[in-house]
């Protein structure tokens, strides 16, 4: 049976990469799905640090880009641009409060369009079919176990060898340093609204050029959803992102997770 892992470029897939190198788990092809939207961060490290890492392992790094119907390939914020219409963010419409619950996040057409199906695709060219399945890693830690999900896919088994292993984001941590490898930076879209306040906090400070494209966004799909849905949005929970507080709030904002387990990892 043929092996692939979903690599995402963060923790969890860094550790995944150094414990297939040990011989550990085994995978020697990592599939990364490129929304192209990722921070810069973690480009930075997938030249730097992942690809020389698995070239002298003797593992491959294969970067899959999402083709679009008129054979493009554009990032999530560029088809965003190209179709006026398109809402693929998991954003919040800002719906009035009753009783304790929120207007939970759209659907992520995101992860679906920019990760699952690009992957879908790739393995069904490589082959995979229902009576010969590839089996697909995916990298979601011990802590995270609540992530796992069988795969919707007959041509596909969902495998998660962190989760096997009893293996905690921490752990993942450990792992990488104790390979003399720099910390892996958080992966996911450097606009994505699972982000955590802490985290738009630092973008603000670090790349305000990048925040300032965050703040822009929001206001397009606020547009958008307001014309579509009848309701403006926002990224956060709580409030628009040109009003983030300058203070960390007491009340931690966005899940940090995609149950999808394609982003995050
Ligand atoms: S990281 Fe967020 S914005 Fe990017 S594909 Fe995943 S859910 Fe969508």
């Amino acid at each position: 049976m043929k092996r692939y892992f979903s690599f995402g470029g963060g923790v969890q897939s860094t550790a995944a990469m150094v414990l297939a190198a040990q011989g550990e788990i085994d995978y020697k092809t990592f599939l990364f799905a490129d929304t192209g939207d990722e921070h810069p961060e973690t480009y930075e490290y997938i030249e730097n640090v992942h690809k020389p890492f698995m070239e002298k392992h003797g593992m491959e790094l294969r970067v899959l880009e999402r083709v679009s119907k008129d054979g493009e390939t554009r990032s999530i914020r560029e088809e965003i641009e190209h179709e006026p219409n398109l809402i693929p963010l998991p954003v919040r419409l800002t719906v009035p409060r009753t009783g304790k619950h929120r207007a939970p996040p759209l659907t992520r057409n995101c992860t679906g369009h920019w990760k699952i199906r690009v992957l879908e695709k790739h393995i069904r060219e490589e082959g995979a079919t229902m009576h010969d399945p590839v089996m697909m890693g995916l990298g979601i830690s011990y802590d995270e176990i609540q992530r796992m999900s069988d795969s919707k896919r007959r041509y596909q088994i969902n495998d998660f060898p962190l989760i096997d292993g009893k293996i905690t984001r921490d752990e993942c941590r450990r792992i990488v340093k104790d390979a003399g490898l720099p910390s892996a930076p958080r992966s996911a879209c450097f606009y994505c609204p699972f982000h955590n306040n802490d985290y738009w906090l630092r973008l603000r400070r670090k790349r305000p050029d990048l925040f300032e494209e965050v703040v822009e966004l929001e206001r397009e799909m606020s547009k958008r959803t307001l014309e579509k849905l009848g309701a403006p949005c926002t990224f956060k929970i709580r409030g628009k992102m040109e009003n983030l507080p300058d203070q960390q709030s007491l009340f931690e904002d966005g899940p940090d997770t995609c149950e999808t387990a394609h982003c995050f990892v």
